[in-house]
């Protein structure tokens, strides 16, 4: 039996859909392009705007053309959130809510399933397994340890598509870990849709700071590095932790969603950009080489030309290493989709370009910054498209491009930054030492 699956939305749904690839493939199931003819077809869909519910059912149609007789089944966060939407659209067969991979598989084979297979998240206790992960060309791997969220952020669907927070145990994440090394990872990156809320639904009630401490003692895995935090979150210990230990990679990213008190109150955030600075300037004064980045949403409701322009200048006083600009979309079923003030298109797009503007030049200021420095570069399986380089990420999220055989692959290099290019460095490998090349030995 021949599969496709595809993913929108965020790097959690990413995690999602390689657990399902891997269920599928042990299963006995071959994985083929979403734009071939396929037996099942998988739209692992996103709620996060109005336009992403549109573009999974544009989706599913595409896969009914490519193949009458294939099952179609959605799943995800729009499937969780928005069943029945789902499941009156003629071209699905079948939606099966987040959390029931079982399900999902045997809906891949049984056309006499219900039609509809969701659970309600915020009332069930459903537990969150930690049995795979998404190799990025096999260097590094994502470990979701966290899922859902219970903090309702005016703007954000995610506590009503995926749920109550839940939390992997210390215990079988270092296990898991464990596992990691000994497959040859080199890099993990730890992983949550709120990742701050790490550990109070377990019993006893665990902190990512503690968690944080195991790795530290504990883990044999090389770099770790921690996806987004928000900033309330973010405690002097895991700072102290994190600029500590050589495990973990000096790379923070600290979502602000707007750069103006009035806006963050609005958008029920619980911090203001005083909080959001100090703990910019703790960072730096511990790793003064560290990559802090953030997220930032443009015309939320009642954002006016005053707001903007004290976002605006708040932004630019910050050293942040790179922002990702989203510019506000309509998502039915939050607060903020109730809120007046809408901001006009044009506008939104208008602000969202200066944001990424400056955006470029910090990413490119940042990265520049490092030209004549020794950088540790863990080099990934996949070449630069194109010049066919060797390409890697150094631990403070820099992309370096070097040239070498293909031994380099999933080694952590210490290499010499030599030049810019693009966003990117190029540079060469320093030899280990008395050797005039570097040997393959690391
Ligand atoms: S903390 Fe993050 S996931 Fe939770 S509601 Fe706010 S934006 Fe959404």
């Amino acid at each position: 039996m021949r599969f496709a699956i595809t993913t929108l939305g965020c790097k959690v749904n990413q995690y999602d859909s390689a657990v399902i690839e891997s269920r599928f493939n042990e299963a006995g199931m071959e994985r083929c392009g979403f734009d071939e003819v396929a037996d099942v077809y998988v739209v692992n869909t996103c709620t996060v705007t109005d336009r992403a519910d549109t573009e999974s059912l544009k989706l599913a149609r595409r896969a009914r053309r490519l193949n009458p007789a294939a099952r179609v089944i959605m799943t995800g966060c729009l499937a969780q959130a928005s069943p029945e939407k789902l499941a009156r659209a003629p071209e699905v067969d079948q939606v099966i809510g987040l959390a029931r991979i079982d399900d999902l598989l045997s809906a891949a084979t049984d056309g006499n399933l219900p039609r509809v297979m969701v659970s309600n998240l915020r009332k069930e206790k459903v537990s969150l397994s930690v049995g795979a992960v998404v190799p990025a060309g096999q260097t590094r791997a994502f470990l979701k340890l966290q899922e859902g969220c219970d903090q309702f952020c005016s703007f954000c669907i995610v506590p009503f598509s995926r749920g109550m927070s839940r939390s992997v145990p210390p215990r079988e994440v270092l296990e898991v870990l464990d596992s990691l090394h000994d497959q040859g990872f080199k890099e993990v990156i730890l992983s949550g849709v709120h990742l701050g809320g790490y550990g109070k639904d377990l019993t006893p009630a665990v902190t990512l700071e503690r968690l944080l401490e195991m790795i530290a003692e504990r883990c044999r895995i090389g770099r770790v590095r921690l996806s987004s935090i928000d900033p309330e979150e973010l405690s002097d210990g895991i700072i102290d932790i994190v600029s500590g230990s050589e495990k973990f990679c000096p790379h923070f990213h600290l979502p602000l969603q707007a750069g103006d008190d009035q806006l963050l109150e609005k958008m029920r955030r619980r911090y203001q950009t005083n909080h959001y600075r100090e703990r910019v300037e703790r960072i730096l004064a511990l790793m003064p080489d560290a990559a802090i980045g953030t997220d930032l949403i443009v015309g939320f409701p009642g954002e006016t030309g005053e707001h903007f322009k004290r976002y605006f200048t708040f932004v630019e006083s910050l050293p942040l290493a790179y922002f990702h600009v989203f510019p506000y979309s309509i998502r039915s079923g939050t607060t903020a989709a109730k809120f007046s003030g809408r901001v006009d298109a044009g506008e939104i797009k208008r602000r969202s370009e200066l944001l990424r503007e400056l955006g470029e030049n910090r990413r490119l200021n940042f990265a520049r910054r490092f030209i004549g420095a020794r950088l540790k570069v863990l080099i990934e399986e996949t070449r630069e498209p194109g010049s066919q380089r060797l390409r890697g990420y150094s631990r403070n999220y820099i992309k370096v491009l070097i040239q070498g055989p293909d031994q380099f692959k999933n080694h952590e290099l210490d290499i010499d930054a030599s030049a810019g290019d693009g966003l990117a460095l190029v540079g060469r490998v320093v030899p280990a030492p008395g050797e005039s090349a570097w040997s393959g030995a690391q």
